[in-house]
């Protein structure tokens, strides 16, 4: 099993890039509700597997 693994994501509010600790592949397709590392307002993150990536998406929480 593989280290935990980081996804960049990019905040849809303020279009900065940070990471995050993406789940496990397992645990995928996902979503959380997370509040963006720069402007702190809330966003969207969905994880998807792709070919054995976990990759992000983001979106506006409202
Ligand atoms: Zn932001």
């Amino acid at each position: 099993m593989r280290a935990s693994q980081f996804c960049d994501v990019t905040c849809p509010s303020c279009f900065e890039i940070f990471s995050v600790t993406a789940p496990a592949p397992s645990e995928t397709p996902t979503e959380w509700d997370y509040d963006c590392e720069v402007c702190c307002r809330p966003m969207l993150i969905r994880f998807n597997l792709d070919d054995d990536e976990v990759v992000a998406d983001t979106e506006e929480a409202w």
